[in-house]
């Protein structure tokens, strides 16, 4: 899919706008996200635009695994694992989404609380 010139996170990824990157690879960038909402907050993206999970088809879903697994890399590298960590992706206006590119959040180094808010 082509990047969308309106989108920030394709902006990061065509190194038009600077990130914190912390991972990369042929099929998606992990970065610091830029207002933290715990000690270690990384994003995971897949390097094509792909809006939510909603746009999600048969054709990402090596991209998808992809992304889960370099979740869990990242967290070993940031030592949130033994402690436990977060996986968040928030789908659609009422989940929260702000960013229109399908992305996991990391979370780490805090307490979390079940339902979140
Ligand atoms: P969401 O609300 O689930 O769509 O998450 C979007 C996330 O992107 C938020 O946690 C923002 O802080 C983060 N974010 C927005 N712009 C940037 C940016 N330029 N660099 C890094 N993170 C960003």
């Amino acid at each position: 899919m082509t990047p969308n010139r309106q989108c920030i996170f394709c902006q990061i990824l065509a190194g038009k706008m600077p990130a914190r990157v912390v991972y990369e690879d042929d099929a998606v960038l992990a970065f610091e996200d830029i207002r933290p909402q715990a000690p270690v907050h990384i994003l995971i993206i897949p390097r094509h635009h792909l809006a939510s999970l909603s746009e999600a088809s048969k054709k990402d879903e090596a991209v998808l695994g992809r992304m889960l697994l370099v979740a869990s890399e990242v967290a070993r590298d940031r030592n949130i694992e033994a402690q436990g960590y977060r996986v968040v992706a928030n789908n659609g206006s009422l989940a929260g989404q702000s960013v229109d590119h399908f992305h996991l959040h990391v979370l780490g180094g805090r307490l979390f609380h079940w339902p979140p808010g």
